[in-house]
């Protein structure tokens, strides 16, 4: 299930660029003009159904928290069950977390114990809005595999390709990216 040309061009003039955010040097690809584009949002969902309805997935995993945009809607659109991977803190039962490195620093997301327990080795797709340098990815991955569920995707809607990210989480599980930068 490929995306054609056109629905690639409506995907990508939907997404806007904002120079300088939220730092000097980076451009913030935003995707709240995506959103509120109902064409452009459509065309989004509609083509990330009809690709991963033929995967047999058991549970969509998103990414806090653009990824729980794209991941809650598709879960209910594929009827499987989402599961939200956070920045550390903010689930409320027994989690396990991963680290890993930004630029400046370090950062830890977190999982339920118990999130993908319902169905034994659960096949799980990884979703969030755009791939960097891979790390939060990575983690989430990582994440998934730990709490007894196989990754077997990870799908962003944007791919930085002058990074090393795509690359990187290839050795952990498959990727796929709806658009890329170079
Ligand atoms: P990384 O771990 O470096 O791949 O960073 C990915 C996370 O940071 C994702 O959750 C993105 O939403 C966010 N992010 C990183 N760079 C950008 C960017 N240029 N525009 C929008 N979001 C970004």
């Amino acid at each position: 299930m490929k995306l054609s040309q056109t629905e690639k061009k409506i995907i990508t003039n939907a997404i806007r660029d904002i120079k300088d955010f939220p730092q000097p040097g980076i451009i913030f690809k935003d995707i709240t003009t995506l959103l509120n584009n109902k064409e452009a949002y459509g065309v989004l969902m509609n083509h990330l159904y009809q690709k991963y309805k033929e995967y047999n997935l058991d549970f969509i995993a998103g990414i806090d928290a653009r990824g729980f945009i794209f991941g809650a809607a598709l879960a209910q659109m594929l009827g499987i069950g989402f599961v939200p991977i956070r920045k550390k803190g903010k689930l409320p039962y027994t989690t396990i977390s991963e680290k890993y490195s930004l630029e400046y620093g370090i950062d830890e997301i977190e999982v339920h114990l118990d999130a993908f327990s319902s169905i034994p080795h659960a096949k799980v797709l990884l979703i969030d809005d755009l791939i960097a340098t891979g790390g939060t990815a990575n983690a989430a991955a990582k994440l998934i595999n730990q709490a007894g569920a196989n990754c077997v995707e990870a799908c962003f809607v944007i791919g930085l390709n002058f990074l090393d990210g795509i690359k990187n989480l290839k050795q952990t599980t498959n990727v796929y990216t709806l658009v890329e930068v170079d």
